[in-house]
């Protein structure tokens, strides 16, 4: 059987699909250059291992502690557009989202706790998906856009998690505190940089429905590092003074998010990914 042309998109087909194209899903790994699985080292035995989680159970090496600095950053991914997935004894978190450059830095900083970053819905899926709907996709940039998964490894250190979600929806705990790394991983998924041609100065906002009805504590989560939000309908809203600041705060902007620190309209619309 001649294998279709195998793009870039299509890296982690699914497993039906790639066996229906390509014949089996070996060679559909083949192609794709992921037939080679990829192993981790131990830093306790030295043994690389392609379930490094499962040997970290399964034997006297312990799992290495996560960082305090990768806690936060997990906090705040998991504040923002992150999910705790808690379908087994060990929770791990998955993000989804098309900002492939910013989940590759992150990727960086959660290893040996990532995964890596994998395509979750390639642009030929969204177009299958756009042929369906009476759309025109080959120029709806949009409906094309694909979608990538970061998906980290299961980890007792993650089950601390699992109070956010004791009634049926996301609740971040009154005990957190906001830090620069927290807080950056929060304002990349659910922030957003108001800024427009006319008006001189931006206004950073962080939209947060899942917590509306706790505007206070939301708001105090602020105060008690020096910011002044107001308080409309799930939007925690900074004038332009505090938006400074707190962007300033929150330290450099990680990669593929530099548009949601730009200070001008003209570096705003230049650093936005189409
Ligand atoms: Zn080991």
């Amino acid at each position: 059987m001649t294998p279709a042309t195998f793009n870039e998109d299509d890296r982690f087909p699914s497993y039906t699909g790639a066996v229906n194209r390509f014949g089996s899903w070996t060679r559909a790994k083949e192609l794709a250059g992921v037939g080679e699985t990829q192993t981790v080292e131990c830093k306790g035995c030295g043994e690389r291992f392609a379930h490094i989680g499962k040997h970290w159970n399964n034997s006297s090496c312990r799992w290495p502690a996560l960082s305090s600095t990768q806690l936060e950053l997990l906090t705040g991914v998991l504040m923002g557009d992150g999910t705790l997935l808690r379908d087994g004894t060990n929770c791990c978190i998955g993000i989804e989202m098309a900002n492939r450059e910013y989940l590759e830095w992150l990727d960086q900083r959660l290893q040996p706790f990532s995964t890596g970053v994998k395509l979750k819905h390639s642009s030929s899926e969204q177009l299958e998906r756009a042929k369906e709907a009476p759309l025109d996709p080959i120029r709806n940039s949009t409906v094309l856009k694909p979608s990538y998964l970061l998906l980290t490894r299961r980890s007792p250190q993650l089950n601390r998690f699992r109070g956010w979600y004791d009634t049926y929806q996301k609740r971040y705990p009154s005990n957190l505190s906001l830090t620069p790394a927290i807080f950056q991983q929060w304002y990349c998924g659910d922030g957003t940089l108001n800024i427009r041609a006319k008006a001189a100065n931006p206004h950073a906002t962080i939209t947060c429905k899942n917590e509306q009805d706790r505007a206070e504590f939301i708001t105090s989560l602020f105060q008690e590092v020096g910011f002044e939000p107001t308080h409309r309908n799930g939007r925690f809203v900074f004038d332009v003074e505090d938006t400074s600041e707190l962007l300033e705060w929150a330290g450099r902007a990680p990669p593929g998010f530099e548009y949601k620190w730009a200070d001008t309209y003209k570096a705003y619309t230049e650093l936005k990914p189409p």
